[in-house]
């Protein structure tokens, strides 16, 4: 018997090891090129407002095949050649498969395996669908009190649990509602709040999630761009879980950053110009006009990526309102 974030972490390791995750499913850098140089102008502007430190370390979290930072570098050498001079490279990754496809693109990048292992200075972070891929826990109301899931044999097994999930507020929860809890998320608001207060900087997440913490479990596996059962074959599909935008943006205020976000993917896309970027390049590339307008529909429409999909930024508290947040 494993608890569900010992059975996550395993069974995602497995995954991101053996498998191209790009086959089972796609993201938003690899829908369309504009979102990396979107992300790129993004980070631009955000170095300009910390007052252009030189150097600055740059870094994605989760960097997959290394499309996004590839696209983003790209757009940054054309637009922003000060910041391309002033920045270096940091990806973490956990998968020594992907480390290899995105070193391939990203020749000149450092690596590292945990977002505390990047060295220290003003820093810009971004990261697409990483915080989704941590483990979680998950809590089930039982009576007057919780129990925890654990896995055994391909189906959960509740343990009654001594204290309230961590997650829990004084609200009533009703029996058999699940609380969801990822621990290495918060674990990262806090270090990044407290870094980001300290040597200056802001760090941009996209992932997927509801606005308010809500009860409900979401843990689900894709496979083959189909849904599967997540503790069937551990290692063979990719699982995840919605982010808990709110208590990861709690976190890191508690640890000192000015949080903006969440705001609907679509709205900070369409912001930072999705539409204008995506018009240039269809009108540049005919050929392409017809795909590249509807993967930028993909992006942003409510119905499809635009609202499910999310974009928090944590930021050191003197910055002025980041890009694409703006009331
Ligand atoms: N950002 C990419 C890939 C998203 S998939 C894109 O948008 O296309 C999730 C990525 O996070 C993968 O690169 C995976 O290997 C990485 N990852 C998952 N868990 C991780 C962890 N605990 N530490 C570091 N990287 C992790």
């Amino acid at each position: 018997m494993e608890r569900l974030d010992a059975f996550m972490a395993r069974a995602s390791e497995a995954y991101y090891a053996r498998h191209d995750p790009f086959a089972d499913f796609t993201t938003a850098p690899e829908i369309s090129q504009v979102v990396g140089e979107l992300l790129g102008a993004w980070a631009a502007v955000t170095w300009q407002a910390m007052g252009a430190p030189d150097p600055v370390i740059l870094a994605e979290a989760g960097p997959g095949r290394g499309t996004l930072m590839e696209d983003a570098l790209r757009l940054v050498r054309r637009m922003a050649p000060d910041f391309a001079r002033a920045l270096r490279l940091h990806l973490v990754e956990a998968s020594p498969r992907l480390r290899a496809l995105a070193a391939a693109k990203l020749p000149d990048a450092t690596w590292h395996a945990h977002i505390a292992d990047l060295p220290g200075g003003p820093l810009i972070l971004l990261a697409n669908e990483f915080l989704d891929a941590l483990p979680i826990r998950q809590f089930v109301r039982r009576g007057d009190g919780w129990a925890e899931r654990f896995v055994a044999e391909g189906a959960f097994v509740e343990m009654p649990c001594p204290v309230p999930a961590p997650a829990g507020g004084a609200e009533r929860v009703p029996d058999g509602a699940v609380r969801e809890v990822c621990e290495p998320a918060l674990a990262i608001a806090a270090h990044l709040g407290a870094r980001l207060a300290r040597d200056g900087g802001a760090a941009l997440f996209l992932d997927y999630g509801p606005e308010a913490s809500a009860p409900g479990e979401s843990l689900q596996a894709v496979r083959a761009g189909r849904p599967a059962d997540p503790l069937a074959e551990p290692g063979e599909a990719d699982l995840t879980a919605h982010v808990d935008f709110a208590s990861f943006a709690r976190a890191a205020r508690a640890a000192g950053a000015a949080v903006f976000g969440p705001l609907p993917q679509g709205m900070f896309l369409a912001r930072l110009g999705l539409y204008q970027r995506t018009d240039a390049l269809a009108r540049a590339n005919p050929a392409r006009a017809q795909g590249l307008i509807a993967a930028a529909q993909r992006l942003a429409e409510p119905a499809l990526m635009g609202r499910l999909f999310k974009a928090l930024a944590l930021a050191h508290p003197a910055l002025p309102t980041q890009a694409g947040f703006e009331a």
